[in-house]
């Protein structure tokens, strides 16, 4: 067990080792014919996985913010009116994206925990005509869950663009893309898609590729520009060599690995086990007193927690008592809460058993730092609750 550490913060997470080794093969030419081929088959699997056969996936090089930066850049022009719903840290990044672009942003927000009403959305796009709506499905700095779908059909309803930033919640939560008509919908490698950093991964819809080409203005910036990335999705895909830039080898064979494992599992079932798992790990978490940061079970994200250090607990002291457990969280990410939060990413290759882990490692560091918990109450409640379903969730 020396050096054995359990990665539990939403990204970079626990990669299965098969992704690993994947990512150790000898690095090819990116106009191998081996590579070819794995190029173009992660573009179609990122289909399956987004649900959006129509769609156009773009894999490119970068983080989950270039996948942001690029859907700005390639969609919005100068002046064009854009409405940021933001439930936490990421809407207002966006917020700071659009305006880099000179959008007119407006941004909706909501006290911490919450999520915007569908009523104050919908005035906006009545009295305003916006370009583009963006909205973040899962809030990594608070663990808010929002719901796209309603959100993206307002969008459709107004003829407004809607972007989802689903880097924390794209191969963990439910999402049917071309179902619920988003138009763009980007995640990075690092969290629920299980390939370590270094990937922006987004699928466009037609609609959004005809905004893109009838753009009056050429694209900001000229690393994100979909004119320089989209023939070369369409080589790959074609299976023809062709080059822009030089892909990250190594990352796109460990995409193509993870791709598989992710539809082998199926999206149906991997949803569900996202989802049991974490409202299971939250009983427990309860159980031992810890209080959530958003305000109900329906808008709490099946990717992450975010929960309050019990009152008087010393959060920077436990979060290291844990490390040194080999159990490695996240402090808080909201400027104005750091300090009275914390965050347990549990996404991807998560298993009852990680969660286990987490639970009996907060137990222990809580009853040394004086609290007054007894060891075993929040693994108890977790395992009633894993028992009570009656699954088998590995
Ligand atoms: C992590 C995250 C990002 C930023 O991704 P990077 O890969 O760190 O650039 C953006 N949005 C959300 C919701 C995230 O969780």
């Amino acid at each position: 067990m020396k050096g054995r550490k359990l990665l539990m913060i939403p990204g970079p997470i626990e990669f299965e080792p098969e992704v690993l080794h994947a990512m150790g093969r000898a690095t090819t030419s990116h106009v191998a014919p081996d590579f070819i081929e794995c190029f173009g088959k992660s573009i179609e699997l990122m289909r399956e996985v987004w649900r959006s056969p129509q769609g156009q996936p773009f894999i490119v090089a970068g983080t989950g913010t270039l996948a942001m930066d690029m859907a700005a850049a390639n969609l919005v022009e100068k002046d064009d009116r854009v409405l940021v719903i933001s439930t936490g840290y990421f809407g207002k990044r966006y917020k700071d994206i659009m305006d880099r672009y000179g959008a007119k942003t407006t941004i909706l927000e909501v006290p911490v925990g919450e999520v915007v009403d569908l009523d104050a959305i919908e005035n906006e796009l009545k009295n305003n005509s916006y370009k583009a709506l963006t909205l973040t499905h899962v809030d990594t700095s608070t663990g808010v869950l929002v719901d796209p779908e309603p959100i993206a059909k307002l969008a459709q309803k107004y003829n407004c663009l809607s972007i989802l930033d689903g880097v924390c919640s794209v191969a963990g939560e439910e999402i049917n893309q071309d179902d619920w008509g988003i138009d763009v919908v980007l995640t990075g490698s690092q969290k629920a898609i299980g390939v370590p950093p270094g990937l922006a991964l987004l699928v466009a819809s037609e609609k959004a590729m005809q905004v893109w080409n009838n753009r009056k203005t050429p694209v900001g910036s000229y690393y994100a520009d979909w004119s320089n990335w989209r023939p070369i999705m369409k080589a790959y895909e074609e299976r023809r060599p062709s080059y822009f830039g030089t892909p990250p080898v190594n990352l796109i064979v460990a995409l193509e690995t993870s791709l598989k494992i992710i539809l082998k599992e199926g999206m149906e079932v991997r949803v569900k086990r996202h989802h049991e798992l974490a409202k299971a790990f939250r009983i427990g978490l309860a159980a031992l007193q810890f209080e959530f940061l958003p305000e109900s079970n329906e808008i709490s994200a099946n990717t992450l927690t975010a929960a309050y250090y019990p009152k008087g607990v010393d959060g920077s002291a436990l979060l290291a008592k844990l490390s040194k457990d080999g159990v490695i969280l996240a402090g808080g990410l909201l400027p104005e809460l750091k300090t009275s939060y914390f965050r347990i990413g549990h996404m991807g290759s998560v298993s009852s058993n990680d969660l286990i882990v987490v639970l009996s490692s907060l137990e222990r560091a809580l009853i040394e730092l004086g609290h007054p918990v007894k060891a075993g109450e929040g693994l108890q409640a977790f395992q009633s609750e894993l028992l009570t379903k009656n699954l088998a969730i590995v």
